[in-house]
């Protein structure tokens, strides 16, 4: 029953004590690292802050609700797996989780079983999948992108949450152009009231950041016509 595999870093989101206990208990004895958190303030911070592989996320939270959570979560790291725990039988919250970005969901109250078959199929999409570094380089400048900071020549700049989204996304896809209207979705959550000219005006914020010189951009570069694009495309 236990998987055997890939040991996933896990962050379980959870107010109900008892609950977050024995999903504790259970991955860990699935042979998971678990970190355990009770509210959604603290679930955003710890979870952009550092690199999990999936986060179990409860939709009723004190502080900051799941939805919320899972949002602001899925801005700051595109990639990141979340799988929502919801209440049985509400299909609203279901609709809700996976407008806010939640790729998965399980319904509770849930079996042991059912939930640890859900965590191995994302530990086994993990393997799939290349990790995500959180330390790139890229013409002279190192993006820490776990800790948001960028530094060149010795000089270190801060980035946002969406400017670190951005870059994570960019680098994740490097290997083709990514939309305007794409990165509005993967990185700001949303495609409804907000324009393409949102995009453009984040990334020349960003470049003033990280590009040796902003006119003449080799990090994030702009493809005419198309989109964005990461400036060292793989083969
Ligand atoms: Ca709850």
């Amino acid at each position: 029953m236990l998987w055997a595999g890939r040991t996933m870093r896990i962050l379980i989101v959870e107010d109900e004590q008892r609950l977050r206990d024995g999903l504790v208990d259970l991955l860990s004895a699935a042979g998971h690292e678990v970190t355990a958190i009770g509210d959604g303030r603290s679930a955003v911070e710890v979870g952009t802050a550092t690199g999990f592989d999936l986060v179990l996320l409860d939709l009723m939270l004190p502080q900051l609700d799941g939805i919320e959570v899972c949002r602001r979560l899925r801005q700051a790291r595109p990639a990141l797996p979340i799988l929502m725990l919801t209440a049985r039988g509400s299909e609203t919250d279901k609709v809700a989780g996976f407008a806010a970005g939640a790729d998965d969901y399980v319904t509770k109250p849930f079996g042991v079983r059912e939930l640890l078959a859900r965590v191995d199929a994302f530990a086994r999409r993990a393997s799939a999948a290349p990790a995500e570094p959180e330390l790139v380089e890229l013409d002279g400048c190192t993006l820490d992108l776990g800790r948001h900071l960028a530094s060149r020549d010795g000089r270190e700049t801060h980035l946002t949450a969406r400017e670190v989204g951005i870059l994570r996304w960019l680098h994740r896809q490097r290997r083709r152009t990514v939309s305007r209207a794409e990165l509005l979705e993967r990185v700001w959550g949303t495609s409804g009231d907000l324009q393409t000219r949102t995009v453009d005006m984040t990334i020349a914020k960003l470049r003033q950041k990280i590009e040796r010189d902003p006119a003449e951009p080799r990090i994030v570069v702009t493809v005419t016509g198309a989109g964005y694009a990461w400036g060292e495309p793989e083969p």
